[in-house]
């Protein structure tokens, strides 16, 4: 990694698109890979810079900060403007890692409705269209964060283990 000074926190296609621009070289398409221990593992699509000499440059600095990520190449894949989701992967069997899942999917797939789709940065969405889904979308991601299961208390303090309570439904939500 050495993140360009001219580079914008995660727009990796317009950086790479800028640094061609202003140096040559290529852009490389392929799928950057977060782990969440425990909980799934998410690959994002992406893009780094060949550079002229063909040395593999990632020049699009982490919102963490991060120094190194592991970076999958994937010559079948063309940067066409369009949004691609990131594909995630449960890493155990459990219901409150399927929803959140299916939550952060149906959150994209809203953000990106229409013409929205070639809309990098910045997009207005609807507040009564996304609000439920990202409210949904953190309750989700807290209980994860706390190691809760499906079995266990839901964080909503009903009282109720988590499939009985926003478990039941957000399976009606999501039609399962
Ligand atoms: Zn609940």
């Amino acid at each position: 990694m050495k993140p360009d000074p001219e580079a914008i926190v995660n727009e990796c296609f317009p950086n790479v698109e800028a640094k061609i621009a202003r140096a040559g070289g290529s852009m490389l398409c392929g799928w950057q890979l977060w782990e969440w221990p425990h909980v799934l593992v998410e690959a994002e699509f992406h893009a780094v810079w060949l550079s002229p000499e063909g040395e593999m440059v990632d020049i699009t600095p982490k919102p963490h900060g991060e120094t190194r990520i592991l970076f999958v190449p994937d010559e079948r894949r063309r940067y066409d403007g369009m949004v691609v989701d990131n594909v995630r992967m449960p890493l155990r069997d459990d219901q409150v890692i399927r929803h959140f899942i299916r939550v952060s999917e149906a959150i994209v797939r809203v953000m990106n409705r229409g013409e929205r789709a070639s809309q990098y940065g910045h997009v207005s969405v609807p507040a009564h269209e996304i609000e439920p889904l990202l409210q949904v979308q953190n309750l989700l991601g807290q209980s994860l964060g706390l190691g809760l299961r499906d079995h266990d208390p839901c964080l909503c303090r009903s009282g109720g283990k988590y499939k009985r309570c926003h478990g039941r439904r957000l399976e009606l939500m999501f039609g399962l």
